[in-house]
């Protein structure tokens, strides 16, 4: 049998601080005072608010406890498809935190902050090289905010052509947030279905792309985890009519140093800092979206650039077709540290091989569950894969008592019900920093998992039993949230 890491009970419950205090109580002990007492205003010692008296322990634990329900990358395998939720090497939290990084301030004048600009300068060159583009900017605070940047550098490239188009061609299998952002800047998103494949035929792209459309928003590899391998001939359909084409790069883990994105026709691309390059994703903090371009784009980037003379870097304004700022300053400098540091401490032989691994852990998941859960496009899969119920179906089991069940083993569940054009998805993206151990273990979990969907379901429809709080009813959850504790 192996070990899972699941709860083994000492996963400990806590109260509310008001409950747990007693009159009288405290945390510090002062010397005993040797003047006269000197009485406060009125109004300081009238009644105040009703704080709890505490110890120190019992602070102390109050927190440490509460800081333990949380569950994160530092805890455990975390395989939330699409969400890439890597382990980041915490040298990078490191130099980032340095003080002349931490510490600069965006209206320092442009010869104190000589080392921040040069850092944001060499990224956005790092950042053209591994996707194999021109020119880039930091400035997005996300990939969304990168998505939304993209539509308007494709609206200012046809209006300087003396153009002004209506719509944006958007595959089944692109992230959610794609349609919004073309929506978001006035275009309407045409849907277009995937094939048997998963993937874009050129016929389908064909069929839709005309003179009013101004491009295609490809997600690259799709939110199906595969590889949209006709995308040259798709890129040359939407040119020829005069289209250009974003590819949403948030999933570049799978192809750092592998594809080459300008020569397989993409025009602009974000990337996700906040997932690929070392920060870590969610949790609310901020994040990073750069968005490169093509040469031919290069002029409507926004503005201020960092530019370089004779070994001096400043910022520029002098942009005259720029779409304008999109952000305050130039964008979220923490992020880009983080990045820079782990491009430089990676290299890059090694930023291929975090990919090249990333691709393995996914189909290794893959073949292993192959038989056991269903696989709705059963080929080769990129940084993630895809399963469904189906089979478990037949036992009144559904992909959501399969993770919660796995709860109980210890894991965090991977994205269910995404994507939409899967019917019950399970998407597992277990990431290139998960070892060989980690990777099986969950495995067996997953197949512990199916054999107890067929002998005992009920186990499963109840599920999770050792987690601190058990099945929830997750319409009141969502409507009624209970935020008090
Ligand atoms: C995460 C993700 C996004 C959105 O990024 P945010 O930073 O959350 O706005 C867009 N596209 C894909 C493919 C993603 O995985």
């Amino acid at each position: 049998m192996k070990e899972f890491p699941g709860s083994t009970g000492l996963s400990i419950n806590e109260p509310l601080l008001w409950e747990k205090g007693k009159k009288g109580r405290n945390g510090f002990s002062l010397p005993r005072r040797d003047v006269e007492p000197c009485p406060l205003d009125d109004e300081l010692t009238g009644e105040g608010p009703d704080f709890p008296d505490l110890s120190e322990i019992d602070v102390v634990r109050h927190y440490t406890r509460l800081s333990q329900w949380n569950f994160g990358v530092d805890t455990g395998m975390y395989p939330l498809g699409s969400c890439t939720m890597k382990y980041n090497p915490k040298t990078n939290e490191r130099q980032a935190g340095t003080k002349g990084f931490a510490g600069a301030h965006p209206l320092l004048p442009e010869t104190l902050s000589q080392g921040a600009l040069r850092l944001m300068f060499e990224l956005e060159r790092f950042l053209a090289e591994i996707t194999g583009m021109e020119a880039v900017t930091l400035q997005p605070a996300a990939g969304a905010h990168g998505e939304y940047v993209g539509m308007r550098l494709i609206y200012a490239c046809h209006k300087n052509r003396g153009e002004r188009r209506s719509k944006i061609i958007v595959p089944d299998t692109a992230h959610g947030t794609n349609p919004a952002s073309a929506s978001l800047c006035g275009y309407s998103a045409m849907p277009v279905k995937s094939n048997e494949k998963g993937i874009l035929s050129p016929e389908a792209v064909d069929a839709v792309m005309d003179e009013d459309t101004a491009g295609i928003m490809v997600t690259n590899p799709n939110t199906i985890g595969l590889f949209e391998e006709n995308i040259r001939k798709v890129a040359e359909i939407v040119h020829s009519k005069g289209g250009l084409v974003y590819a949403d790069g948030a999933n570049m883990n799978a192809v750092m140093g592998i594809v080459h994105m300008g020569r397989i026709g993409v025009d602009i691309l974000h990337l996700n800092l906040h997932k690929t390059f070392s920060t870590p994703h969610g949790g609310g903090g901020p994040g990073s979206g750069p968005v490169c371009v093509r040469s031919h784009l290069k002029p409507f980037l926004p503005v201020p650039r960092v530019i370089e003379a004779n070994g001096i870097y400043s910022l520029s304004e002098d942009l005259p077709e720029s779409i304008g700022k999109v952000h305050a300053f130039y964008g979220n400098f923490g992020v880009m540290a983080r990045a820079y540091s782990y491009i430089r401490s990676m290299g890059p032989e090694d930023l291929k091989k975090a990919s090249q691994l990333a691709v393995l852990n996914a189909n290794y998941i893959k073949e292993s569950l192959r038989g056991i859960y269903h696989l709705p496009y059963d080929r080769p899969c990129m940084h993630e894969c895809v399963f469904t119920d189906k089979v478990q179906e037949s036992y009144g089991i559904t992909t959501l008592d399969i993770a919660k069940r796995l709860m109980d083993y210890g894991f965090h569940p991977p994205t269910i019900y995404f994507p939409l054009v899967v019917h019950g998805a399970l998407m597992i993206e277990p990431t290139e920093t998960e070892s060989k151990e980690d990777i099986d273990i969950f495995i067996e979990a997953l197949k512990a998992i199916a054999l107890e969907a067929k002998e005992n379901p009920d186990l499963l429809r109840n599920a999770p039993h050792k987690c601190r709080v058990k099945r929830l009813d997750e319409t009141t959850a969502a409507r009624k949230p209970c935020l008090a504790g």
